[in-house]
Parts: structure tokens; C-alpha cells; sequence
């Protein structure tokens, strides 16, 4: 067994992991307990990164189709690229540079976007190259530049373990940074002091262990960041020294936060203004460490919310000094990197803007061309905008999914159909964004790839390749320097040179001499040794933990700067038509798209299937019940799913989570609802709100089918049949056999042409290999596949009721016999014993809720019930829910 290291590619946290192989195949993987961000542990996600790479479903062979309707076609390299080169020559000779669009991403590694960015700026002349980092991160450079000059998250993972107050804004960190997570619960055991405050409109997991939860109404964060500051200004708790030697703009803040004390803003957000008055004690007392995320972000106000936030520290002075920072939590692996290069439509290589002629020169030298173009590029809507109206006739699309995770999927959809030719360049072959792409280039992917990654603190990590790449799979990196030698020969050849990895990041390096990121002591030996933070200057002999200790900022004045906005309500509000407020955000164990994770059956233990939450309340004057179907609307398009009752929402409001997309449900998924407008300055679009209305369905005739094998070709399979329905969805589960499940809703029974299609893509159509029971004058119609006497599979028309167990012993590979007389028989309830697991809480140990409940009951604490049923023992992220449940589950009379 061999064993690399490398980094998780999910979240910014940016865990160090052990990839262990076995003849070229992964085959596990073990936090890295050398590596400063998670010292060993991993989450869920990271833990099952081995299965995700064991899952197949990969793009293995570039594919080309030469007109549109047709089917691509396996090709070789060379002719996929050279066909690129072709459409791209004749689309820029004819409408310009700027008839051509780069959406690439956050997961890429800082090389890839490297030379992505120097293909689009540096070879062809346009600045349209951005990425999905713009729906993640942009508020937060937006707001880092706009109060301290530039974007270098001041602080660090170590500041946890000196703060005496943690801010949470807008951030499931149990969920969306668990392993940041658990080390707020170390630092909590290890000082019962440290205050813990969250800013959530959910009562998430996160906002369930805190001191005080603010949970305000969405989208009011700037009212309350400056009511916080008018109580610090009225109770003297700010840091007048601080703010005469280092900051600006002071009195024109102090005017406007006068007109927002406690008491006129508590009914703006939705809280008391006690809590408010405590908030602020809390967090001028200090040090106060702020962590947020995409409540703040994903904001048509995302940058007045992060500077908003970062007035509050620039007052009290609590940045720069152990235990005080804001520091935003990167959504991506790497993110950060591809703003350290420059890689979105308004930035230049190593923090350079576009917009200063000096530093376009600078990038120009430093590539050797003539200039870079001055007028900002499209930005991710705006360039989906651009395409269907045809200015931008190509587009290529690098390691994300637009047609699952952009706002307004209908416009999404339209523009991918528009475009001209659609280049993807992907790892997984059966992405939303797959089936329209006219040139697919298969990528290499996570334990395949060199080069380095940049988490939330700065700090730089060497990504290795445990394997090669499966099939023809190349580095995207590689992909971009062929293509660029294809596109522009000779200059191409210039200016694309590398011979590896490394040689794109000592000419990265190389660019940031001088800036505030200054990675020239920085190599790929050094970092071999460890991960580093940067700023690391030639002849350093450490990175730098924390910036702004000197309190000289980035800045003309080298001052920071107070941001003055005023409160600007979400741009879409609730009204009678659409009368309920819709949020967006993360499961535990799922991440973005699911295109990695949703080909992992344990990862949707957790949660199977998606649902809309809504508050008891109003489901229960609406009279409706958990799992009944509903059909959400917005003004931009409507899916139906199943709602089920959440005690984390207030009445008013409704969630789902961010993932599903077309691939698991009928419709175009959850982005079929939300919202594109965007921040004016940071571009980035208001994902998490819109107004919505909901609606009971009524489509009585259920189905469900469950099928062992290959999840990512029984997800394929599944893929063509989500379109016959208004509810269907396909999901995964089982923990080491895979079992598909599929469910869907009709108003009666379905043509027979469409049964036996289904029948046979799901083989359950041999009469000698299932197991029949029809009832035609109810509608009633079961099936079963056995195979060497152990159920495969089933199908349930009519009446469902067996789903939650069945599938369970699909998975366990049971007897046939265990299910034989209840198939065959005309009743619509399972046979005692027949009950579902429930869903699973401890993924790790494969612990379900029922069994966690029942010890509870018995009188189980924390202790107990990791002593006995061993949940929480292993990553930890589940702790949290194991408290909730504690905390709300009664003693059994
Ligand atoms: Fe990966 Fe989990 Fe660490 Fe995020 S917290 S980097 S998802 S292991």
C-alpha cells in the first residue's frame, strides 16, 4: 500500500488527507495529522473521499458532436481540440475576444486557474473569465477591499483557541466547515467562557449550541451589524484609540448608525433589542473572532454585509491580536487561490485590478504580451446573460455545473441551448451541465492532480496525484496548454511553455513579488515539507499567521476604512401572490451539485430525498402533513417535492437545501426558484432568498423502484424517466451494497408503453427472475427481482408503504422468502417488523435515529450513548444533532 498526501476537495476548510492506493487504485483515505487545519480529523465527507473516487461515473474519453440533437461521439484528443481551436478562431476572427466566455471554478487547483486566466487575459484579449467562486466568495473580497484595502482574510484557524467571543454570521459551520466546527466545540470545552453567538434565520445545528442566537429575519444583517455599533457607541464600548491611529471615515459611519438603535432596528430583523444589547456587549468585550459565510455572501447587499461586519472590529479594534479577526470561510477547496491569481472577470494575476493601467501593465510584462484588456469581463450571470442574447457564441465550462447551481436555472437552461458551441471540460460524465455540452474534455479529479490549494487562512497546500488519471482523463492545467498551443500556435507556444505543475507556479510566484501576497519564499520543496500561509516573502523564514497587527493597512492612507451603507431589504419581497420567504444552504454530508458526493449511497443516509422544510405553523394551516407533495413556486419556476415540518424555522419561512438538482428530481432543482439578482459591486447573485408560494399537490398514485447495483449507472438509467413526472426523484442508498431508489407521483396509473420501459431499464421486466403481484381493479402492481434467491430488486405501483424497509433489505441483500408472502398478497401494509431504519444520524458507525431516540428515552446522555451505541466516536459531525436530540427527546414515562 502506498500512501500520498494531498488536501479534501470539498470544503475551504482545506483538511489535509493520507491517500492510501493499491495497484493505482485508491482505496482509502485518513485525515493527515500533520496538516495545521485539521490536525487528523475529517467530516463525513472528507472521511468517504475514497468511495467517491471507487464510484465511477467518470468522463473517460473526450467526446465531440458536430451539430446540435445529436449524440456526442468518442474522438481522440487531438481532434477534440483541434475542433475547439476551429470554433474559437472563427467565433473571435468574426465577433471578437469578448464572443467567447470562460466559466470555470473554485475547485480548481491554483495552477489550472493560473493558466486559465492567462489563456483568456494573456492569449486571446478578453476578460470574460470568471467562476463559480463569484456565487461563493466575491461579497467577501468586495468587502475585504472596501474596508482594509485588499482581500487577505486577516486571521486564522488558531484564533478559535483564543477568542473569547466566536461571531457565526450567516454560516452553518456544523454543516458547511465541520471540522472548523469541532474545534469551536474543543476550544469551548477548554474555556466554558468563550461566548458563542450565531446570526442565523434558521435555528441550525450551529445556532443550537450557541449563547445567543440572533435569529433574524433574512437578509436584515447590516441593520443589525450597525445597531450592534450604536449600542458599542452609547455604552463607550468602542476603541477610540484604534480608530484615530488606523481607520478613516469614522464620523460619517458614526452619523449613520445613530439613526439604528436597538430598539427601532429589533423589529426590522426580527429580534428582541435585548439581544441585540447583548450581542454587542459580548463582542466589544472580545477578542472576538468573526466567522461567516454565504448569509452574508449571497446577498444583492453581500458587500454593505461583510463590510457592515467588519465595521464592527475596525471600531473595537478587535483585528490584528490573537483571538480577533473577521475571517470569512472559504465555500470551496480553493477559492481563495483562484482570487490569489486573479482568476475572475474584475481581478488581475496576484490581486492586481483591472482598472489600474500601472498594474495591467505589470501582468502584461510579466506574460509577455503587449496589454491585458482594461474593461471588465462578464461576470457568472451576467455572462449566462451574454450568451443567450448571443454575444457570447462560445463557451467552456471547467469543473462545475451551471445548470445545477446558478440562480434561475430557466435562463441557464436557455443560454446552454443558445450557445454555439459548448465546451466541457469535467470529470464526471453525467452532470446537468453534461448533456449540453458539444465537446466534452475529460478531466482528472480529486487523488489525481498536482499542484497546490489555498484554504480559508491563507495557507497554501501541495495537492498530489495518488493515481493517474482513469481512461484519457488529462490535468486541467494540461488541457488549457494544449488547447492554447492549438489556438494561437506560436504565441500559444510562448506563453505557454510548462513542462509540469511546478513551472506554472513558480511564474504564479513569480507575479506576486512585491504584492500583499507575496509567495516568492514559497516552493513546491517547501511545501512538501508543509503547508505555508502566505504572505511568505523571499528570504522569510514563516508565513504570517495574522495581518493588520501593525494596524497599517493596505490602503492609499494606509488606513482602513469605515464602509458606510444603508440597510437595503432582500430584493425580493414576500407579498400576498408569493407570501413565504425561500433559503438555500447545505446539508451535512452532501456537497454542491453532488456530483462527487451523490454518487456515495452512505452520503444520503442522513437525508435521502429533497424536501422543503416549513415551520409547524404553517404547514399546519395550510393542513398539511410531513411527506405529502407540494408544489413551490417563484417567478421563476416552480418544482413539486415533498414538505416536512422543521423546528429550526421560524413561521414564514421555508429551506431546501442548496444540492438537488435535474439530475435527482423532476425540473430543473432548486435553482429553479431562486433569484439572479446580484450585489452591484461584487456581482455575486442573491441565492439565499426569494419569495415563493406552496401549494398541496395531489397525485395520489405513488411508484417507487429500488434496484441494487452501480449507483452512477443506475442514476443514468434513472436520468431519461425524472421528465415523465411532475414529482419524481432519484436517490441513492445502502452502505455497502448501492441501491437506487427511485419514487414518483401521478395523478393515476401510468401508460403501459412507460411501465415496461421503465421495467426494462431497471430490469424488472424477466418473467423468470421476478416475483409478480397485481391487483388491477386497485391499481395495485409489485414486483421483485431475485437473483440466487436474494431480492435485487422491486418496483411499487399503486401503494408505497413497503418503500422504507424494502429498500433496506435490497441493500442487506436479504432472502427473497423474508418479503415473499406479503408481495404476493393483496395488502397494502408491510408485515410486522416491516419498519425502516430511519434515517442515519452517526454515518461513520451507521447509526439510526430510531435507535438513538429509544436510548434517549432509556435515559442515555452524550456519554452514554457514544459508550454504547459508539455515534459521535468517530469525525464528530454528528455531535451536534446528537445534542439537539438530547436536548428535545423526553424520558420514556
Ligand atoms: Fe473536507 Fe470536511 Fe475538512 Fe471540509 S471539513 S475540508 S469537507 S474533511
Amino acid at each position: 500500500m502506498s500512501i500520498v498526501s494531498s488536501v479534501c476537495c470539498y470544503c475551504g476548510t482545506g483538511c489535509g488527507v493520507l491517500i492510501e492506493t493499491e495497484a493505482g487504485k485508491i482505496t482509502g483515505v485518513r485525515g493527515d495529522p500533520a496538516h495545521p487545519a485539521n490536525q487528523g480529523k475529517l467530516c463525513t465527507k472528507g472521511a468517504t473521499l475514497h468511495l467517491s473516487a471507487q464510484a465511477g461515473g467518470r468522463a473517460l474519453h473526450p467526446e465531440l458532436r458536430t451539430e446540435r440533437g445529436v449524440s456526442r461521439q468518442p474522438t481522440s484528443w487531438a481532434a477534440a481540440l483541434d475542433h475547439v481551436a476551429d470554433k474559437f478562431s472563427a467565433v473571435i476572427r468574426e465577433h471578437g475576444p469578448d464572443a467567447v466566455g470562460f466559466y470555470i471554478s473554485g475547485q480548481l487547483t491554483t495552477e489550472a486557474y493560473y493558466v486559465f486566466n492567462k489563456l483568456a487575459k494573456g492569449l486571446i484579449g478578453t476578460n470574460n473569465v470568471d467562476t463559480n467562486s463569484r456565487l461563493c466568495m466575491s461579497s467577501a473580497v468586495a468587502g475585504y477591499k472596501a474596508t482594509l484595502g485588499a482581500d487577505s482574510p486577516p486571521g486564522c484557524y488558531d484564533d478559535i483557541d483564543h477568542a473569547g467571543v466566536i461571531f457565526i454570521a450567516g454560516s452553518n459551520t456544523a454543516f458547511a466547515h465541520p471540522i472548523l466546527f469541532r474545534r469551536i466545540e474543543a476550544a469551548r470545552k477548554a474555556n466554558p467562557a468563550l461566548k458563542l453567538i450565531v446570526v442565523d434565520p434558521r435555528r441550525t445545528d450551529t445556532a443550537a449550541e450557541a449563547d445567543l442566537h440572533l435569529s433574524i429575519l433574512p437578509g436584515t444583517d447590516v441593520a443589525l451589524f450597525h445597531a450592534m455599533l450604536n449600542v458599542m457607541l452609547w455604552e463607550e464600548l468602542i476603541d477610540r484609540d484604534y480608530i484615530a491611529a488606523h481607520t478613516e471615515g469614522w464620523d460619517v459611519l458614526r452619523a449613520t448608525v445613530r439613526e439604528y438603535s436597538p430598539e427601532k432596528v429589533a423589529p426590522i430583523c426580527g429580534v428582541s433589542a435585548a439581544d441585540i444589547v447583548q450581542a454587542a456587549r459580548w463582542f466589544a468585550q472580545g477578542p472576538t473572532l468573526s466567522l461567516y459565510c454565504q448569509g452574508l455572501n449571497q446577498s444583492s447587499c453581500g458587500t454593505d454585509k461583510n463590510a457592515s461586519l467588519i465595521n464592527l472590529h475596525l471600531a473595537t479594534g478587535q483585528i490584528g491580536k490573537p483571538g480577533a479577526a473577521p475571517l470569512s470561510l472559504t465555500g470551496q477547496p480553493n477559492a481563495m487561490g483562484g482570487r490569489e491569481v486573479g482568476g475572475l472577470a474584475n481581478l488581475l494575476s496576484a490581486h492586481r485590478d483591472m482598472g489600474n493601467p500601472e498594474h495591467r501593465a505589470e501582468v502584461a510584462a510579466l506574460w509577455g504580451v503587449d496589454d491585458v484588456p482594461a474593461t471588465p469581463g462578464k461576470t457568472a450571470i451576467e455572462m449566462f446573460e451574454a450568451v443567450k442574447r448571443g454575444e457570447i457564441k462560445a463557451l467552456w465550462i471547467a469543473c462545475t455545473n451551471p445548470a445545477q447551481s446558478l440562480p434561475n436555472q430557466a435562463l441557464v437552461h436557455e443560454a446552454l441551448q443558445k450557445a454555439e458551441c459548448v465546451v466541457l471540460q469535467e470529470a464526471f460524465a453525467d452532470t446537468e451541465t453534461a448533456r449540453y455540452a458539444d465537446v466534452l474534455l475529460p478531466a482528472s479529479t480529486w487523488g489525481e492532480t498536482e499542484g497546490t490549494m489555498t484554504n480559508s487562512e491563507r495557507c497554501i497546500t501541495r495537492v498530489h496525484a495518488a493515481v493517474p488519471p482513469p481512461g484519457e482523463a488529462r490535468a486541467d492545467w494540461a488541457i488549457v496548454c494544449d488547447f492554447a498551443r492549438r489556438l494561437l500556435p506560436e504565441k500559444g507556444a510562448r506563453l505557454f511553455p510548462y513542462a509540469d505543475a511546478e513551472a506554472v507556479f513558480n511564474e504564479h510566484r513569480e507575479s506576486t513579488r512585491g504584492r500583499d501576497l507575496d509567495i516568492t519564499g514559497l516552493s513546491y520543496a517547501l511545501l512538501e515539507q508543509a503547508p505555508r500561509q502566505w504572505p511568505f516573502a523571499e528570504g522569510s523564514d514563516a508565513g504570517t499567521t495574522r495581518l493588520y497587527a501593525d494596524g497599517v493597512y493596505p490602503t492609499a492612507s494606509g488606513r482602513a476604512r469605515f464602509h458606510n451603507a444603508a440597510y437595503c431589504p432582500v430584493s425580493e419581497a414576500i407579498d400576498a401572490r408569493y407570501p413565504l420567504h425561500f433559503n438555500t444552504g447545505r446539508l451535512r454530508d452532501q456537497w454542491h451539485g453532488m456530483s462527487r458526493t451523490g454518487l456515495v449511497a452512505r452520503l444520503y443516509a442522513h437525508v435521502e430525498e429533497p424536501l422543503l422544510s416549513m415551520s409547524r405553523s404553517d404547514m399546519e394551516r395550510r393542513r398539511l402533513k410531513d411527506g405529502e407533495l407540494v408544489r413551490v413556486k417563484s417567478r421563476r419556476g416552480s418544482l413539486v417535492v415533498k414538505v416536512a415540518a422543521s423546528d429550526e424555522l421560524r413561521a414564514g419561512q421555508t429551506f431546501m437545501p442548496m444540492h438537488w438538482g435535474g439530475r435527482f428530481m423532476a425540473g430543473q432543482g432548486v435553482n429553479a426558484l431562486t433569484l439572479d439578482v446580484f450585489d452591484p459591486v461584487s456581482r455575486q447573485p442573491e441565492l439565499k432568498h426569494c419569495a415563493v408560494q406552496v401549494e398541496r399537490v395531489e397525485l395520489p398514485y405513488r411508484r417507487a423502484i429500488m434496484r441494487r447495483g452501480d449507483g452512477a449507472s443506475l442514476l443514468r438509467r434513472a436520468q431519461p424517466f425524472l421528465a415523465h413526472f411532475d414529482y419524481a426523484t432519484a436517490s441513492l442508498t445502502g452502505r455497502d451494497k448501492t441501491v437506487l431508489v427511485f419514487q414518483a407521483a401521478s395523478v393515476g396509473p401510468l401508460p403501459e408503453a412507460l411501465v415496461k420501459e421503465m421495467d426494462v431499464a431497471f430490469g424488472l421486466d424477466d418473467p423468470l427472475l421476478t416475483m409478480n403481484y397485481q391487483d388491477a381493479r386497485r391499481g395495485i402492481w409489485k414486483k421483485a427481482r431475485v437473483e440466487d434467491g436474494v431480492i435485487t430488486g422491486a418496483r411499487l405501483s399503486g401503494e408505497t408503504a413497503a418503500q422504507d424497509w424494502l429498500k433496506d433489505l435490497i441493500a442487506a441483500g436479504a432472502s427473497a422468502m423474508d418479503v415473499r408472502a406479503w408481495l404476493l398478497a393483496p395488502v397494502t401494509q408491510p408485515p410486522a417488523g416491516g419498519i425502516g431504519r430511519g434515517r442515519i444520524i452517526c454515518n461513520c458507525l451507521d447509526v439510526a435515529e430510531p435507535d438513538i431516540v429509544a436510548a434517549i428515552a432509556g435515559g442515555a446522555d452524550l456519554a452514554a450513548l457514544q459508550t454504547t451505541l459508539k455515534c459521535g466516536t468517530e469525525c464528530g459531525s454528528c455531535v451536534p444533532e446528537l445534542k439537539r436530540l438530547l436536548a428535545t427527546t423526553p424520558l420514556a414515562a
